[in-house]
């Protein structure tokens, strides 16, 4: 007999050791490369999750790889006490391609939209005074997990059991202008919103409601802040969302993708803003260091420089014609939505088994809202990939006819 004991499996000791934050599907990833990763039996997967709208450039890019090496011999951490050139480098680089003029670094989505929400409170503050400090947001949201970005998400589920949440929030349904309208008082200092509600659903703004947020704004003196953690970086077929629909923020926040998997979020205002965050206004020990920020440097140059934005449009618009040929043909898909590389399915009923199903059939996909597939593929996807992925949901949504 053997008496030692059987090393517990990487799932055994993940519900033994670590808290159960995360419902888990039932893998051990152990590598990728590209669009692919492959489990610790050997099982290869297509990765339409993309780490949630991170891996931009796919797995084990070599761009990512590069700048990594380099910059780990280099000077990882100093801290932002000095100047380190990356994160410069960085910096200048999505202030050459954006609205904006001024950027502060931290680590990740919710860090930025803290930022974020600490930006515009202190800006009211100094201009308007004390009185005004409420933020809208939408309902439907999702802002982050940290205490303020929690209380300026629009999601009650996701809410549940954190009472008291911070005040000085309020919501108002997404694509209601008038509502919006109304919500507007002496108390408020700025709007919050995603230019497409990634986690709410894959929820397109309507043609004329973006401008008509920045109208509203600039009449009120409001600040409007775009959350484009999950939709920016090129995700759309634009560097940033809201490139398609004409207008630009006072402020907009950025992580997911910014670092192809490296902790990085960045959140970027206009030059009237900067001396509203003077020295020591706000802080992160590790935000924007030189190792992250070199890599999102390189992440950054790749997407602008060799074509994968206008790729990400490409490969986007064929996706979605082969996802609204499957709406077409089975009637309990309702509908297909998103722009560029995030698209949404939505279901008339729930789509765990359906994401289930892919999984066994070797495909990485998760839910957005119960009733919504959600594809958030790296931008690198290529259209024979695409079509690997919509013949399995061909064939598990022949299996769900009847
Ligand atoms: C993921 C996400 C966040 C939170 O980012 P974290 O890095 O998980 O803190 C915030 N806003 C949006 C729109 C997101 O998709």
């Amino acid at each position: 007999m053997n008496n030692v004991q059987k090393e517990k499996s990487t799932m055994e000791m993940a519900d033994t050791y670590m808290f159960t934050t995360y419902g888990r599907f039932p893998v051990v990833l152990v590598r990728g490369e590209g669009c692919r990763v492959w489990d610790e039996n050997g099982k290869e997967y297509l990765d339409f999750v993309g780490g949630i709208a991170v891996c931009a450039l796919g797995h084990s890019s070599p761009v990512v790889t590069q700048a990594l090496d380099e910059q780990s011999r280099r000077l990882v951490h100093v801290s932002n006490l000095y100047y380190t050139r990356p994160q410069v480098d960085l910096a200048r680089l999505l202030v050459e391609n954006s609205f904006a003029d001024r950027v502060f670094f931290c680590n990740s989505g919710a860090e930025a939209n803290e930022a974020a929400l600490k930006l515009a409170r202190r800006y009211a503050n100094e201009n308007f005074g004390p009185n005004r400090h409420v933020i809208l947001s939408m309902t439907n949201s999702f802002h982050g997990r940290t205490m303020a970005t929690l209380s300026a998400t629009g999601q009650d589920k996701i809410r549940a059991g954190y009472d008291p949440l911070l005040s000085g929030f309020r919501f108002v349904p997404f694509n209601d202008v008038p509502a919006l309208e109304q919500a507007i008082d002496e108390t408020v200092c700025a709007v919050m919103l995603e230019p497409i509600q990634g986690e709410g659903g894959v929820i397109c703004p309507d043609a004329d409601y973006l401008k008509r947020v920045r109208t509203l704004c600039n009449e009120r003196r409001l600040l409007l802040i775009f959350d484009e953690v999950q939709v920016g970086m090129g995700r759309t077929g634009r560097l940033f969302a809201h490139e398609h629909f004409g207008v630009t923020p006072d402020i907009m926040t950025l992580a997911k993708a910014l670092g192809n998997g490296l902790p990085i979020g960045a959140m970027l205002a206009t030059e009237s803003l900067g001396p509203v965050f003077g020295p020591g206004s706000h802080a992160t020990t590790f935000g924007g260091t030189p190792l992250v920020t070199a890599v999102s440097r390189a992440v950054l140059s790749s997407l602008l420089n060799d074509g994968w934005i206008d790729h990400a449009a490409n490969a986007g618009a064929y996706f979605k014609e082969q996802l609204e040929g499957l709406r077409r043909k089975y009637d309990f898909v309702k509908e297909v939505r998103g722009l560029g590389l995030i698209l949404g399915m939505e279901l008339d009923r729930p789509c765990a088994p359906v994401v289930t199903a892919c999984l066994e059939q070797g495909f990485l996909v998760n839910c957005a809202q119960e009733k919504v597939l959600r594809f958030v593929p790296p931008l690198i996807v290529q259209d024979a990939e695409i079509d690997q992925l919509t013949a399995a949901l061909g064939r598990i949504f022949e299996k769900m006819k009847d």
